[in-house]
């Protein structure tokens, strides 16, 4: 018998067959997807540079375009899921020392703070409690205080459940010389965002939520203000993979004649990426934006946690029933629903558990079957106290 020059034999879990459940993702994401955008992603793949491509990723920016109400030429999706899109933001509109103010209401501020201190910014934090918003007035404040050249906020705060009301806010930031960025990840086709209108410098967004495509590309769009901002910069930014420079030549929104290789795009993601944008395109904004409002009336008589005006219509938090076991009752919701909730993330762990219904699962069949699973929980998980 030949000695064989491999030491480490193949494992033995990828001689079975691949097992991925069905699930019904009610969690703040990843959303269901539907079969037609499953489908797309499906298809042969062609190669990133071919025509045809460019073709899709010209509709990936004209859906774009509509999803944000922008006419931003500066439009394109990342490769890489929400966090791609927060670092290019921050790390192509900042440079090393200047200074950045950041809206902390829950996980998504936190982390915005930790990506630009990172890369040298002098961040400087507004911060609430879960579920707190910040008026027009603590924002002029701050600004005026730290003269940032950035000021960051969360539209949906998928940890706390909150909707920031938007109004005025960019008007404060234009009056002091500052980029208004806005992360609109969990909230983009659930509750209404006008970048233009709204004077919003960036915006971005993930795939996963209510898009309802995979997990792993994430829109994002620069006005004039930014782009004068980010290709004047004195430095180069920090990550090569993520400079606007090269991605703006790779999405042909540079206007020069040529795309270039920058890097190989995830092209089955792309085509799912499209398809979930013209779903959008054919159901509207307007048409998306109040499926979510209903359903998320539809769970709201378990909610005590959200002011009712602010609630965000994708992820709707609820308080943690008196004396439950919140960890308890998820373990038994999966497995006796095979349903996905979550608990808190970030600030927000122990105070609420959230109910996503996104896009293709925002149906009243789905609302009711969350609640079943949640009453069921309440009646079999054990109370302790209260
Ligand atoms: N921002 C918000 C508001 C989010 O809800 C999420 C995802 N939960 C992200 C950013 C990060 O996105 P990703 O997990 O795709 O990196």
């Amino acid at each position: 018998r030949s000695m064989s020059s491999v030491t480490v034999p193949p494992p033995a879990c990828l001689l079975r067959p691949l097992e991925a459940p069905l699930r019904y993702l009610f969690g703040p994401g990843p959303s269901n997807v539907p079969p037609r955008v499953l489908a797309a992603g499906g298809r042969p793949i062609i190669g990133h540079l071919h025509p045809e491509m460019y073709g899709i990723m010209n509709d990936i920016k004209k859906g774009i375009q509509y999803a944000f109400q922008t006419e931003n030429k500066m439009t394109i999706s990342m490769s890489g899921s929400g966090h791609a899109a927060m670092e290019c933001a921050v790390f192509n509109a900042v440079e090393p020392g200047e200074s950045v103010l950041v809206a902390v209401n829950g996980i998504w501020g936190e982390r915005v703070a930790e990506i630009a201190e990172r890369m040298g910014a002098n961040v400087h934090k507004m911060v609430k409690a879960p579920g707190g918003y910040f008026t027009n007035k603590e924002i002029e404040q701050a600004v005026e205080k730290h003269k940032p050249v950035l000021f960051f906020l969360t539209h949906g705060e998928s940890s706390a459940g909150l909707c920031h009301p938007m109004d005025g806010i960019g008007d404060i930031c234009r009056k002091h010389n500052c980029l208004f960025l806005v992360d609109t990840v969990a909230s983009l086709g659930a509750a209404p965002i006008y970048m233009d209108k709204q004077s919003i410098d960036i915006l971005y967004t993930g795939s996963q939520k209510a898009l309802n495509a995979p997990p792993g590309t994430a829109p994002i769009s620069f006005n004039e203000r930014a782009c004068q901002k980010m290709f004047n910069r004195k430095t180069k930014p920090v990550s090569y993979l993520f400079d606007m420079t090269h991605l703006s030549n790779y999405w042909g929104c540079d206007g020069k004649p040529a795309r270039a290789y920058h890097h190989t795009g995830p092209v089955s993601g792309f085509f799912a990426l499209r398809e979930s944008l013209a779903i959008l395109a054919e159901t509207g904004l307007e048409e998306s934006w109040r499926k979510h409002k209903e359903q998320t009336a539809n769970i709201v008589h378990h909610v005590t946690f959200i002011l009712q005006d602010l609630r965000l219509p994708s992820v709707t938090t609820i308080a943690i029933p008196e004396g439950y076991d919140w960890r308890e009752m998820l373990v038994y919701i999966m497995k006796n629903h095979q349903m996905e909730m979550t608990g808190g993330l970030g600030p927000s762990i122990g105070m609420v558990m959230r109910i996503g219904l996104m896009g293709y699962n925002c149906e009243k069949t789905n609302a009711d079957m969350a609640l079943q699973a949640l009453a069921d929980a309440l009646k079999n998980c054990k109370k302790t106290r209260g």
